[in-house]
């Protein structure tokens, strides 16, 4: 597949890589002085997590070692259920540790409402959410995420590490994926 084919399917772009390197400087900043002195430890959500994390860690001018946790939520491919099942669970001790959860998109909040209960039965010291995008119209549960990067509309996107069906994740931007590729 060329490149103009996979444009195709984009109905626009919503945030730029530029714009979401910059926000993502901009919050880790925030979180190196919030966390300055104190044991982070950042876990990141398979598969879509991944771009984020690997820009905003990075972006961190303090000790910030990574865990990961995949989850699957069952339900149509763009909608969550709100229905987990951990498919890889951290390697990491959270007891007395200060955890940072790097989120690609809040959507519902039903995956990270359960995340969130699973998380503070394991002893971690403080647990905090950083989403890079959220959908305030779609949310089911309020979560109280500290650190967001873009409020977006309720439209399905696509792109740095979001997916439809495994594909567009190695998008640079995030997009709105046209209604064709999936009705
Ligand atoms: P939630 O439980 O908040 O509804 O969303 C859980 C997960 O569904 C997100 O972490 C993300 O992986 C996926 N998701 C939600 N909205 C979108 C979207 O607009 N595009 C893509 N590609 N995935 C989404
Ligand atoms: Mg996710
Ligand atoms: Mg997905």
């Amino acid at each position: 597949m060329r490149a103009a084919d996979i444009q195709q399917d984009l109905a626009k772009i919503l945030v730029t890589e530029e714009q979401i390197i910059a926000k993502l400087d901009e919050l880790a900043a925030r979180v190196a002085d919030d966390y300055a002195g104190k044991d982070l430890v950042l876990v990141g959500v398979l598969k879509g997590a991944v771009m984020v994390m690997a820009d905003f860690a990075r972006a961190l001018p303090m000790h910030a070692p990574m865990d990961w946790m995949a989850v699957s939520s069952y339900g149509a491919s763009t909608k969550s259920s709100g229905v987990v099942q951990i498919r890889k669970d951290l390697d990491t001790d959270l007891h007395g540790k200060h955890v940072l959860i790097v989120e690609d998109i809040i959507d519902s909040g039903l995956t990270l409402s359960w995340l969130l209960e699973n998380f503070e039965s394991r002893g971690a010291e403080s647990i905090e959410v950083l989403a890079l995008l959220r959908k305030p119209e779609a949310a089911k549960v309020v979560i109280d995420c500290k650190y967001v990067g873009f409020d977006i509309p309720t439209d399905f996107v696509v792109g740095y590490g979001l997916d439809y069906a495994e594909r567009y994740r190695n998008l640079r931007d995030v997009a709105v994926l046209a209604p064709h590729v999936y009705s």
